[in-house]
């Protein structure tokens, strides 16, 4: 809903109204840049409810009968939809298009695709809001190592209909319900998840049949994985609980190579570049800490051990970094690290999901949001990108995420203490159960 306001400027103090595009939300910062001036009034705004609905501005209401500033300039400022700066401040409240923020994501979209882009941004808010905590709650027992209430949560919460009673199981289970809710809030257009977690199982099978040496570089990272997972998870949850900020990063995945400049037009009036950047800056690091196993699947099917990285080296790589075994690919910097994991066909989405180059201008000290042109920024590159499009990094890195958690998933099965590797496990035995389908009971 659009709430009118009549503001006075706390830059020039002069008077103007703004038309103030209001949803349910946690808590939102958003600025009202001034037409008469520019200077970006700040603001949050709160509630889940009308009831409830709070809202704090840096400037003061402009309280009074309406014709008192009747020809006061009008901004429509729309927190949860990008509009076009400037469209009809300073203008007349006649009907544009720039008026209605929600139209002009429509008339960029067409009908067909904004119903696709609306359909899954309400399944990703609504998943991250209901159907989180939930999960939360169960991946905790799980972290914990409270057996019977994580059972409790998963036959009480999530129907599960059976006991997991083994650590194998419980980890199926609880990265299943993990993998339900993060898949929705990625969304399913432009995604590439699926096909990424089925050529990693498919490798990661055949690599435990080729050689013992795959399970055991598993079972000896075992401390490292369960360290992994505990930051994978925590790392996960920030981002849901603070999905609210980033969520339009979606837009992106929905906007055809034609209409690319004309989403360059928009403006998010956001005020959240410190909290996202932060988001952004942790999830891509922790997801180049999981690309290994990838790697030492690919490894092992090609050259028999994980360790073994043989000729396939990328070119970018310089020759005095290529890693001999997974501990000193462990060691090298992220751009090095996801040469590798691109170089596979059917893998390469990772160079878009974990831009580097757009990394370095996000994570540079002096990358800042200018509020006035609606970019990121740095004095690397002037230039930047759109806050709608750091957003869309954003959900990138979060696909990366929580794709790797379940590639971690299969680490964690083969790696599960239920197989009594490594102590009695002997070069030769057969590798316990194939980590991507349905764990069975043993014996
Ligand atoms: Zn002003």
């Amino acid at each position: 809903m659009i709430m009118r306001h009549h503001l006075k400027c706390y830059g020039c103090e002069g008077l103007f109204t703004v038309r103030l595009g209001t949803e349910p939300t946690k808590g939102t910062r958003f600025y009202i840049p001034c037409p008469l001036c520019g200077y970006p009034n700040k603001g949050l705004m709160s509630g889940m409810e009308l009831e409830d609905h709070r809202l704090d501005l840096e400037c003061e209401l402009a309280n009074g009968p309406d014709p008192e500033i009747s020809g006061a300039p009008v901004i429509t400022v729309n927190p949860f939809v990008p509009s076009r700066y400037d469209a009809d401040s300073l203008a007349s409240e006649a009907v544009s298009v720039g008026m209605f923020p929600t139209m002009t994501v429509l008339q960029l979209l067409g009908d067909e695709v904004y119903e696709a882009f609306q359909t899954e941004r309400h399944e990703a808010i609504e998943a991250g809001r209901s159907a989180w905590p939930e999960v939360r709650k169960l991946f905790r027992f799980y972290l914990l190592g409270n057996d019977q209430m994580f059972t409790r949560i998963a036959n009480e919460k999530f129907g599960l209909e059976w006991e997991p009673t083994t650590a194998h199981e419980r980890t199926t289970v609880a990265y299943q319900a993990l993998g339900i809710v993060t898949t929705t809030i990625t969304g399913t257009t432009g995604t590439s998840a699926e096909g990424v977690i089925r050529r990693f199982g498919m490798k990661h099978t055949a690599a435990m049949k080729r050689d013992d040496s795959h399970l055991m570089a598993f079972r000896s990272r075992g401390q490292l994985t369960a360290a992994t997972e505990r930051d994978l998870f925590t790392e996960i949850d920030r981002f849901v609980d603070q999905h609210e900020s980033w969520e339009l990063g979606l837009l992106s995945r929905f906007v055809g190579p034609e209409a690319k400049s004309e989403l360059e037009e928009l403006v998010l009036y956001r005020d959240e570049f410190a909290t996202v950047r932060d988001l952004y800056q942790q999830g891509f690091e922790l997801a180049c800490k999981c690309l290994w196993p990838l790697v030492a699947a690919q490894n092992t099917l090609k050259r028999s051990s994980p360790d073994d990285f043989g000729d396939a080296h990328p070119d970018s790589v310089p020759e005095k970094l290529r890693p001999t075994n997974l501990k000193k690919f462990d060691g090298l910097a992220n751009a090095y690290k996801l040469a590798y994991v691109t170089q596979v066909p059917g893998w390469e989405s990772f160079a878009d999901l974990l831009n580097n180059r757009r990394r370095n201008t996000i994570g540079h000290a002096m990358a800042h949001h200018d509020l006035r042109t609606g970019r990121v920024t740095s004095d690397k590159d002037p230039d930047g990108m759109t806050y709608l499009e750091f957003l869309g990094e954003t959900l990138g890195v979060f696909e990366a995420l929580s794709t790797l958690a379940q590639v971690l998933r299969a680490v964690r099965v083969a790696s599960s203490p239920d197989f009594n590797v490594p102590y009695d496990w002997k070069p030769g035995m057969t590798p316990p159960a194939d980590a991507q389908t349905a764990p069975r009971r043993r014996g």
